[in-house]
């Protein structure tokens, strides 16, 4: 799901250098920007021509950011309108401050361009998203308001949440879910040599819902791990199902949430699903997020290495926007680093990002993991990966997530049966 074309981004920030920083950021993302110096341009600004996103300083001299931000959330015209605070103020309380304000974000000065672009553009869809709910809250918040109840005084937002809440749990039960498979590729011959597979969810009467949006809330709901296991289960049947017939034997990795591997029981689950299905051990990858790994190194180490043991594969995700430390790295048992898509997008033009995607390479190789480069999309990059040596590579370049039977055309086609 891609962000609205063109959207426009207001900046409020008392120093000059800052907005003139973010607005070259920001231009360079391909967004509109408008600047404002106070908190008091900022609300008159907002009121003639409403931002797809707010990027606000808190501290300012005059209207400071929690006043503008309470301001903004407290009117139903402006409620929905992302705010993203940004403070030199490290103090968890700054942060906290900020988001009982309502704002949605917090990024701490000096901005950082990766982090900058990704809350950006993470923030927007859950914003386009949430403009396709506007219409049929505001039918729900109608229906509240005639039955005169408590809930009537819940603002557009909270409906909409709950309602995909209330969505999601029904999704849970009803099976909702599907898989799409995504095919990886080795740069140097070119053959699919393994696929993630991606959970999808075709909400009735609305259609495909982001996993950028449902992923998060199924987490906060705590379905995830049933949800998870539900995925490892049916990718193993699969597996099965392909060993068994003309696909034959292929490598299938899927994402698990750090709350898998906390809350769950993710090695017992892996150990069933694998054994009900009939199906070896090294045919199954695990892909975890670099931060779902530091939440809890010490038991996240222990359990690794056992699914290690037994034979399964291990990725981290998304690698280098985290925060895992080097020497974290080397003690963790990998497979696998996956470079963080914000890196392969502009790895042809930001000489920036193609040093930081060749170092990932490398220390992977130094490592002895396998470099796998996510978000592929043109020929340049894939020449650039080549060229850097990574080993495989992922991407629309090659296939978009696939459909089961779809997936089966591909495969039947180009491993040459
Ligand atoms: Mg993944």
């Amino acid at each position: 799901m891609d962000e609205p074309a063109m959207a426009t981004l207001l900046i409020v920030d008392d120093e000059l250098q800052v907005r003139k920083l973010l607005e070259t950021l920001l231009q360079y993302e391909g967004y509109h920007t408008h600047s404002v110096a106070s908190g008091e341009e900022a609300l008159a600004l907002v009121a003639e021509q409403p931002p797809d996103l707010i990027l606000l300083d808190i501290m300012m001299p005059g209207m400071d950011g929690y006043e503008v931000a309470n301001h903004l959330k407290n009117d139903p015209a402006t409620a929905n309108i992302p705010i993203i605070m940004l403070s030199a103020l490290s103090e968890p309380s700054a942060r906290l401050s900020g988001l009982q304000t309502g704002a949605e974000e917090f990024i701490s000065k000096p901005v950082e361009r990766v982090e900058l672009w990704l809350r950006v553009r993470n923030l927007l869809r859950l914003k386009t998203y949430g403009d396709q709910l506007k219409t049929h809250s505001l039918m729900l918040e109608q229906q509240l308001r005639e039955r005169g109840s408590e809930t009537a005084k819940m603002n557009v937002h909270d409906l909409a949440r709950l309602d995909l809440e209330n969505a999601l749990r029904q999704a849970v039960t009803a099976g909702e879910f599907q898989l799409h498979y995504q095919p990886k590729r080795t740069v140097a011959d070119g053959q699919v040599c393994g696929l993630e597979a991606l959970l999808r969810w075709e909400r009735p009467g609305y259609g495909a819902v982001s996993p950028a949006v449902f992923v998060p809330i199924l987490e906060q709901l705590g379905l995830i791990v049933a949800v998870g296991r539900w995925v490892i289960e049916h990718t193993c049947q699969q597996i099965a199902t392909w060993q068994r017939g003309a696909i034959g034997a292929i490598e299938v990795s899927v994402n698990v949430s750090g709350q898998q591997l906390i809350e769950g029981d993710l090695i017992a689950d892996i150990r069933q699903c694998l054994a009900d299905a009939g199906v070896a051990p090294q045919w199954l990858e695990v892909e975890l997020t670099e931060s779902s790994l530091m939440e809890n190194i010490q038991h996240t180490i222990s359990s690794l290495q056992r699914l290690r043991d037994m034979g399964v594969k291990i990725a981290i995700d998304d690698f280098g926007t985290g925060y895992s430390s080097l020497a974290y790295l080397r003690r963790f048992p990998l497979d696998t680093l996956k470079i963080d898509i914000a890196f392969i997008r502009e790895v042809t033009t930001n000489p920036q990002d193609a040093a930081i995607a060749r170092t990932i390479i490398e220390l992977a190789h130094s490592l002895n993991l396998r470099a796998v480069a996510e978000g592929v999309e043109t020929p340049a990059q894939l020449a650039f990966l080549k060229e850097a040596g990574c080993d495989q590579v992922q991407g629309y370049l090659f296939s978009r997530p696939l459909p089961v039977p779809e997936l089966e055309r591909l495969l039947l086609t180009t491993r040459g049966a």
